[in-house]
């Protein structure tokens, strides 16, 4: 049966998504931002929630979720390392662990760096994972609790998923996200023509979400870290590939 994904933009930049398998109804959120747009999203289409993924404890990630469960009472999953500081869960996960979804296997992978407890759902069916603020489209999450080698072993791990892979990430920080990678990587034939497309998506409203990974692997500045024109830009052709993605967190935050 198919597995369908429905992007939802929700406040001013955020995303939260659905996983829809057409053959058990089964549906997943992934994040709840707000309430309202999901719910008008589930009822315009006539679907029921089977499931909520958490990805990270912050509020623009959950505070939807008490109008959502009123509606949907699903099952909610989130890991276990945030129990304390996430709404309740049904189902507390860690990396490794693996979930069923309308039987399709769900990989959590922790993605620590943004959050300490950050998880993100690889489904292989869908060729899809959903990353919120660990791996974003031509960025990564800002560093608030994790060390910038948390971050790159989180990048590292989301880097060896397959190149098809759809990265669904939690917010709409593209165009901006560009401006900056174009100053890290100028001369990158592929980063420009994805500044220009992205510069018409965002014109006429169109989501920049999600990307792929390649696309990401080959445009994203904080995937770049061993690209030797980047670390000669950068006066770190003898750094660790850790080192050269902090510089480039670091250059990000004063940006
Ligand atoms: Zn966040
Ligand atoms: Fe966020």
């Amino acid at each position: 049966m198919a597995l369908e994904l429905v992007t939802i933009p929700c406040l001013s930049d955020n995303y939260a998504f659905l996983l829809h398998d057409t053959g058990t109804g089964d549906t997943a959120l992934i994040d709840i931002p707000a309430a309202g747009p999901i719910l008008a999203e589930l009822a315009r289409r006539g679907w029921t929630l089977s499931d909520v993924w958490i990805t990270h404890h912050h509020d623009d990630h959950v505070q939807g979720l008490g109008e959502v469960l009123a509606a949907h009472p699903a099952r909610v999953t989130g890991a276990a390392a945030d129990a304390h500081r996430l709404p309740p869960l049904d189902v507390q996960v860690a990396d490794g662990d693996t979930l069923e979804f309308a039987g399709n296997t769900v990989a959590v992978m922790d993605v620590s760096g943004h959050t300490v407890g950050h998880v993100a759902y690889y489904i292989p069916a869908a060729n899809t994972v959903f990353t919120a603020d660990s791996l974003m489209a031509l960025g990564c999450g800002r560093l608030f609790e994790g060390t910038a080698e948390q971050m790159w072993g989180s990048l590292t791990k989301l880097m060896a998923l397959p190149a098809d892979t759809l990265v669904c990430s939690g917010h709409e920080y593209t165009a901006g996200n560009a401006k900056f990678a174009l100053t890290i990587d100028p001369d990158n034939p592929e980063l420009i023509s994805r500044n220009e497309q992205i510069t018409v998506a965002r014109a006429t409203g169109v989501p920049t979400v999600p990307s792929t990974l390649a696309l990401e692997r080959a445009t994203n500045p904080f995937l770049r870290a061993s690209d030797p024109g980047i670390r000669s830009r950068l006066g770190m052709t003898d750094a660790s590939d850790a080192g050269v993605f902090a510089e480039i967190r670091a250059r990000k935050d004063a940006f």
